[in-house]
């Protein structure tokens, strides 16, 4: 359902703040009464976002805006997000209602791992568990001894944290033979795509149900979705945000069920209204409804970035289907790294990954590994073995494939 009123209303809002009145200063709200009319409207860059540093996107009275948050610039100017008392409402009633999704309720402790500061992460996990009125463990990141020691103590029974903290957390638990000590029952994972085999270590490590929750930083945070009990789709909460997916490489919309680019329009938002905000996340639409009965549409799993994709030899290399490779491969874990170079003329990939093997094994299982590659993706890469937990887990993204051509 397309919702009409709710999108000329952000229009008229938002064109009340610098960046929009400039950005769409040839559209008329009152000539937007369609949905034909709608997709006509260009899209929202975050390079425009950038441009509109620091309170350019505010499209309230400064008295009205009660915080900001701003999204991690890995270069270049951040981007500043002002939120009204309402947005930080809001934020808190959809996180509570992710929680609720995932079987959560006031009973819960809830221990939070994601960073408290000028990034969204760490607030919005916890705005959520008080309205919940489960017991918020705003632990942050970092220290992982202290963690452990909360989470006995505390006896912390869900757990917030990106997937290669939630692995790291996991793999020390196991490391110093606490399991027993440990009353976590739920995971609700943020903030980075992940394969399937790293989520059964984790889920099978710490035994509990992981959920993927979504969100970016633009569009209020985390918590704008989250998957249910019944599949790995992610609900989203519809009521706020309308979503279209896009041929990322023409703007096209796509029908429901093609995998493209997630494109996102906040309906309620009224410190920094977004109109058809492109996030590069990649997914689909998922037709039909949910058994679960929630009456929510969903998207996808995400499966990588428009920008993350690279291009080797003629070839398109998602990291999602790096992670599906892996997964499928005996004694191999599902931490990976991909370097690419230039050298003498030639595109080289090499692709160092995890095994429980020992080093006199290593050869054969690179050889595996490289076969794998060039039969299913299409490109040999110079396979490395090296043994578990040799390559780094960060608390925040983690970043696989790193490109040194350009
Ligand atoms: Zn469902």
């Amino acid at each position: 359902m397309f919702p009409l009123a709710d999108i000329q209303k952000t229009i008229i809002n938002a064109k009340k703040s610098a960046f929009y009145h400039e950005h769409f200063a040839d559209v008329n709200p009152a000539d937007i009464n369609s949905l034909e009319d709608f997709r006509k409207l260009k899209f929202t860059e975050k390079e425009d976002l950038r441009r509109a540093y620091p309170l350019g996107l505010s499209a309230v009275p400064d008295e009205k805006v009660v915080r900001i948050h701003s999204s991690s610039g890995t270069t270049g100017t951040p981007v500043i997000i002002p939120y009204t008392k309402k947005d930080v409402d809001d934020w808190a009633i959809m996180f509570k209602r992710c929680y609720q999704t995932a079987g959560l309720t006031e009973k819960d402790r809830i221990h939070i791992t994601p960073g408290y500061g000028l990034w969204t992460a760490g607030i919005g996990f916890q705005l959520g568990a008080e309205l919940l009125g489960a017991m918020a463990i705003p632990m942050g990141p970092g220290n992982t001894d202290k963690q452990l020691q909360m989470m006995i103590d505390m006896k912390s029974t869900a757990l917030c944290a990106t997937s290669s903290y939630a692995l790291l957390i996991a793999e020390e638990i196991e490391k110093r033979g606490i399991r027993d000590k440990i009353h976590l029952r739920k995971g609700v994972i943020g903030s980075e795509r992940w394969g399937e085999k790293m989520r059964r270590r984790i889920a099978d490590e710490l035994g509990v149900e992981l959920y993927d929750i979504y969100g970016l930083t633009e569009i209020y945070g985390p918590g704008i979705g989250i998957n249910c009990g019944h599949q790995s789709a992610m609900h989203i909460w519809t009521d706020y945000i309308y979503c279209e997916i896009i041929n990322p490489a023409t703007g096209e919309v796509l029908p429901d069920g093609e995998s493209g680019e997630l494109v996102i329009t906040t309906l309620k938002k009224e410190g920094a209204p977004l109109i058809r905000y492109r996030t590069h996340d990649l997914t689909r639409i998922v037709p039909g409804k949910c058994e679960c009965g929630l009456d929510y549409m969903r998207i996808d799993a995400i499966i990588g970035r428009s920008d993350d994709m690279v291009k080797i030899r003629g070839t398109i290399l998602y990291p999602s289907r790096v992670d599906e490779l892996l997964s499928s491969i005996a004694d191999v874990s599902s931490e990976y790294q991909i370097m690419i170079d230039h050298l003498n003329g030639k595109d080289i990939l090499t692709l160092f990954f995890e095994t429980n093997l020992g080093q006199a094994q290593y050869h054969g299982i690179e050889k595996t590994v490289e076969k794998m590659f060039k039969d299913t993706i299409g490109v040999i890469p110079k396979a490395k073995a090296v043994s578990i937990g040799e390559l780094p887990r960060s608390e925040k993204k983690t970043t696989r494939i790193f490109d040194n051509r350009y």
